[in-house]
């Protein structure tokens, strides 16, 4: 007999090369689950053996995304979020090194009894119940194996997803595998051998694909979609085509193209539910509308070499974007050139974010480009780092505290506007998964009165920290009286989240993250707020030309 509430697993791999968006195939698979009425969650497996994301460099490894409960994740849990609108937590990251470290732990505790500790009799099991538990009370869990398929350091999760079919019943398992297909522009035409390839690997891994994507450069001809059936012995209608396309976004909507979604629920013996694709119709409509008017956002930050370090920040400005039926040109401007007198960049924006960040480099050119905005009235938006940076420059150039700073650049300063908070450590940072910073969603009382509370519509809101420095409230007074206003605070704790500048456009820095909240069919107040005040301002210009001309 059949449970009811046996939970449903799809497991997702790649093979070929690293990058092919793995993520947003098992974000876009849970995303057309969830549009037909199933309750869905998503985890995904890291090789690493870090702990957590916290510690990697996000201009090598993408950003660090954070959740409510303040896990320090991979930057795919971010695409999970936008696209199954939900809040996750830390359940859905698996990084190895959390496994290892919970197997060590119980083996000194003496929980194993004895045994030597092994990988397959203790590791994978600890790995499959890690997955039943995040998927546990949901219809459908999608789970996304992070790295390569044939890769020595995921083999432990391979392993372990191959004995689901067992532990589980093979009815309630599927096995998607996404391979790259080349092109050779010599002789025009896409290979599908290194795909063959990555099946084999996988098959020697004990493991037969029932779906397999492919992701192409070109159009896809039925001719290859054929050779990958024969060749994997993948149904023709389970090889789903996946050319590459302006926006990630589509990718939900040509997978139900392929008729994935029916497939999937026939294989499963899900009962199919009304499908709603109305939310990626209407979305896509937007992203797609074409001679929209330009805006430019600098923003100003230290990384620059890679897109994926700010990826949720990028997004949220072009969801934000769409809203407001204009197109983003994100003008990328390095702090240190700033600070190396070079600030014609800074020139022509229509609004200026400032990034979050750590570390005393790029600082100063931060803080001449937050000036910049404050006294030519160019919108912005300070995140995180970026409200410290707003705080420092209004400290030094209008309250004449010419050597303030914040403690984590200058622990000596005469004026640390910005400061370390002893008891935070006992009180906040220890609860934290063994982190040392304010992490996860935290209250923001909004005063009622201002242009953020005018923003979000509501008094109380919640959104996510990752930050260890705050604002001193010891210069609470004196900022105000120049004009710099507190307009969010912690109730718990006492904490400023928020400050404006009343008498300017649109000037807002923010402790928390809005970021990782926003979601590309619904952006994040925020930034609507600085697009649209962007638009104003791009308006004003427009028009100054016109006169001039
Ligand atoms: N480095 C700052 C702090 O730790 C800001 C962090 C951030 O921008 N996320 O307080």
């Amino acid at each position: 007999m059949t449970d009811k509430n046996q939970t449903k697993y799809i497991f997702v791999t790649g093979g070929v090369l690293s990058g092919l968006g793995k993520g947003v195939m098992a974000a876009s698979i849970a995303a057309i689950l969830k549009a037909r009425g199933f309750s869905v969650n998503i985890q995904k497996c890291d090789p690493y053996l870090n702990v957590d994301a916290g510690t990697l460099n996000p201009a090598e490894h993408g950003e660090v995304f954070v959740t409510d409960d303040g896990a320090e994740t991979d930057l795919d849990l971010g695409h999970y979020e936008r696209f199954l609108d939900t809040n996750l937590t830390q359940e859905s990251s698996l990084m190895t090194g959390r496994v290892y470290q919970h197997i060590i732990d119980k083996e000194r505790s003496g929980a194993y009894l004895g045994k030597t500790v092994q990988l397959t009799s203790h590791l994978c099991p600890e790995i499959q119940n890690l997955i039943i538990h995040a998927g546990k009370g949901f219809q459908v869990h999608v789970v996304e194996i992070g790295g390569t398929v044939g890769d020595y350091e995921g083999l432990h999760f391979i392993e372990s997803i191959r004995q689901m079919k067992r532990k589980v019943g093979a009815e309630n398992v599927l096995y998607v595998h996404l391979v790259y297909l080349p092109y050779l522009s010599t002789s025009k035409e896409i290979k599908t051998r290194p795909a063959q390839y990555s099946v084999k690997d996988l098959r020697n891994l004990g493991i037969q694909p029932d779906i397999i994507g492919l992701r192409c450069d070109y159009p896809i001809k039925k001719e290859q979609i054929a050779k990958v059936s024969t060749f994997s012995d993948v149904e023709e209608q389970a090889v789903i085509p996946l050319p590459t396309i302006k926006s990630v976004y589509e990718v939900p909507l040509n997978l139900e193209k392929a008729n994935l979604g029916d497939y999937i629920v026939k294989k499963l013996g899900l009962k199919n539910g009304e499908k709603d694709l109305s939310t990626w119709v209407e979305l896509n409509k937007k992203v797609q509308s074409e001679g929209k008017t330009k805006l430019t956002i600098g923003l100003v930050a230290k990384y620059l070499s890679n897109e994926d370090t700010y990826k949720s920040i990028n997004e949220a400005i072009k969801a934000a974007c769409w809203k407001e039926g204009v197109e983003p040109i994100l003008k990328w401007i390095d702090s240190e050139e700033i600070e190396r007198g070079k600030t014609e960049s800074l020139l022509g924006i229509d609004g200026m974010i400032i990034l979050p960040g750590f570390g005393s480099r790029g600082i100063e050119g931060k803080i001449t480009a937050a000036r910049y905005a404050r006294e030519q009235k160019i919108p912005y938006l300070g995140i995180c780092l970026g409200m410290q940076i707003s705080v420092i420059e209004f400290a030094r150039n209008v309250a004449g505290l010419k050597k303030a700073n914040t403690q984590e650049v200058d622990p000596k300063t005469p004026d640390p506007v910005i400061h370390f908070i002893e008891e935070q450590k006992k009180n906040i940072y220890e609860k934290n998964y063994g982190g040392s910073m304010r992490l996860g969603a935290y209250d923001c009382k909004l005063k009622k009165n201002s242009f953020i509370y005018k923003l979000y519509g509501e008094e109380k809101i919640s959104e996510r920290h990752r930050h260890r420095y705050e604002f001193n409230n010891d210069y609470l007074t004196q900022f105000e009286n120049l004009g710099l206003k507190v307009t969010g605070i912690n109730p718990q704790y006492n904490l400023v989240e928020t400050i404006e500048i009343p008498d300017h456009p649109f000037y807002i820095g923010i402790q928390f993250h809005p970021e990782f909240k926003s979601r590309p069919y619904a952006p994040r107040p925020l930034f609507v707020g600085l697009v649209r005040a962007a638009k104003i301002h791009n308006e004003s210009l427009e028009k100054k030309r016109q006169l001039v001309k």
